[in-house]
């Protein structure tokens, strides 16, 4: 049979030799699955089982009926910009002015965002592994060339100072970790700044699980002087807030750099839907009395699986430090481990692997669901073990 595109010019090879996101396929499979009858729980996505609490819902629907419908700043309302700036004061410590800080339609864009502002053609990134499965297609649609990390528990400061070239231009940070769950200690953010400094790298922090800390503190990149001056910082709604389909994230950036990136969103998205941002600026009012709820909700809902999932043969599994993840390590293939599960008791997991070859041998659970179906999930798992024999 013909391809469709088959007589037609070929793609752009940026696109077709993206790699899809692991992720996002994994959520779209789930959808597919439960469209033809399969009830199938998802413990893949980072997606957080949360209904956007109904004042931020009705701060959205005011300003519809009010006329926010039109094409709005590019660099977002002064007023959440304002509201950002305090929240960043308030967590970090690190001083912005409204001016330097961005707003964007999720953390995914703010990310995309920052690399466009500081990746040009054949500038190589580091990125961080087991990490995130977009930060390497972010960097190569910006031209550049992704130089995979290790840090599967610790950043190895040799290997940073061994993985620059003269064409490094920046390294990416995520703390706290998606997959992991950890919190990256200050001593280790402290040591990457040194570096950036000492190589003049650009820093991109991305913090978007900032808000979901059990026992210790997030250490910021952009807290120290010498960091704030170097360093982009990513961040979203989507999961303090339980807001993953709004779409609004930010990027705060350093004194008199957002003049320049500001083009980047005035040709693309041109801006966020101004109704969007005043649902922004309610979730950040709402923030003491909302954001502590969600976080104890995770922190049982990860000690209820840590201590179930610890009892099955051939799982070892530790307590994340933040986030709603966790990232239990198997004693077998992660990927025919999550695909028998999904298969045969309609539990989907993602394989580590898929965050990059140190995170192989572990699975990522995402706690993203009720704590029935929890309950659920965790008993056909602790029947079914991981189905290979164990010594
Ligand atoms: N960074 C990390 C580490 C993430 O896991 C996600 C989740 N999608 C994002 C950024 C972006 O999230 P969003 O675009 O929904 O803000
Ligand atoms: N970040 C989430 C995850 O890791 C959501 C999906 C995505 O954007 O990759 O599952």
């Amino acid at each position: 049979m013909n391809s469709p595109l088959s007589g037609l010019p070929k793609l752009a090879e940026r696109v077709s030799s993206l790699k899809p996101s692991a992720t996002v396929e994994m959520s779209e499979r789930i959808r597919q699955g439960r469209a033809a009858g399969r009830k199938i729980i998802g413990l893949s996505s980072g997606d957080p089982n949360l209904a956007t609490d109904p004042r931020i819902v009705e701060a959205a629907e005011r300003a519809i009926r009010g006329g926010e419908t039109h094409y709005s700043t590019p660099a977002g309302l002064p007023a959440l910009r304002e509201a950002i700036a305090a929240y960043e004061k308030r967590r970090s410590g690190a001083t912005y002015d409204a001016a330097d800080i961005l707003v964007t339609p999720g953390g995914k864009f703010a990310l995309l965002t920052a690399l466009m502002g500081v990746v040009g053609p054949g500038d190589e990134v580091l990125v961080p592994e087991p990490g995130w499965v977009s930060y390497g297609p972010c960097v190569r649609l910006c031209g550049g060339k992704p130089v995979a990390l290790a840090m599967l528990d610790r950043i190895d400061v040799q290997a940073v100072e061994a993985a620059i070239t003269k064409q490094t231009r920046a390294i990416i940070l995520n703390s706290p970790v998606n997959p992991t769950g950890r919190i990256l200690p200050e001593d280790e953010i402290a040591a990457v700044v040194k570096i950036a400094e000492k190589h003049n790298l650009w820093i991109i922090f991305d913090q978007v699980y900032a808000d979901l800390t059990y026992d210790r503190p997030v250490a910021f990149a952009q807290a120290s002087e010498a960091g704030r001056a170097r360093t982009l910082v990513v961040d979203s709604t989507s999961k303090t807030f339980g807001m993953t389909g709004w779409r609004l994230g930010y990027l705060a950036v350093p004194s008199g750099f957002a003049k320049q990136i500001v083009k980047f969103l005035q040709h693309s998205i041109y801006c966020v839907p101004p109704f969007i941002q005043v649902a922004g600026i309610e979730a950040l009012r709402l923030y003491d009395e909302i954001v502590p709820r969600y976080r104890s909700m995770f922190r049982k809902r990860l000690a209820r699986s840590v201590e179930a999932l610890s009892k099955i043969d051939g799982i070892e599994c530790h307590m994340s430090d933040a986030t709603f993840y966790l990232f239990p390590k198997v004693a077998g293939d992660d990927a025919a481990i999550a695909k028998r599960w999904l298969d045969t008791l309609d539990v989907a997991t993602l394989p580590g692997s898929s965050f990059g070859g140190p995170g192989a041998g572990h699975l990522r659970l995402s706690l993203t669901v009720s704590d029935e179906e929890l309950e659920t999930a965790l008993t056909r798992i602790a029947k079914a073990g991981i189905g290979v024999p164990t010594v």
